[in-house]
């Protein structure tokens, strides 16, 4: 998989200034989804679909170019309660097909 560096202006905490901060962006496996897909009859596609959006994007880790401290986005803590709700939708999804295959029993 490939990766692409990306450059954002970011106020470093240990620098006390805004300074240029670098992130590697990874490619979306696109195989790894069509799989997950598969195996969860298609309820997957709305996280692959989410992440092809771009939200990820905000998730990457960026870097002071200065002093090489990590530096944080806005976006994290929003993309971290987003896929939190996602992840417990999708839990609840599972285990309601799961009761109505009779996979398990109440
Ligand atoms: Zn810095």
């Amino acid at each position: 998989m490939g990766y692409k560096t990306i450059t954002k202006n970011l106020y470093c905490k240990n620098c006390q200034k805004n300074v240029k901060a670098t992130a590697e962006e990874k490619d979306i496996n696109h195989i790894l989804h069509l799989i997950l897909s598969v195996l969860t009859v298609g309820i997957w596609l709305i996280v692959w679909i989410f992440i092809s959006l771009g939200i990820n994007k905000q998730d990457n880790e960026f870097n002071c170019v200065e002093c090489g401290n990590k530096v944080l986005t806005k976006g994290q803590k929003v993309k971290n309660i987003i896929l939190l709700i996602f992840a417990l939708a999708f839990i609840g999804i599972l285990i309601f097909l799961a009761l109505k295959m009779g996979v398990i029993g109440l």
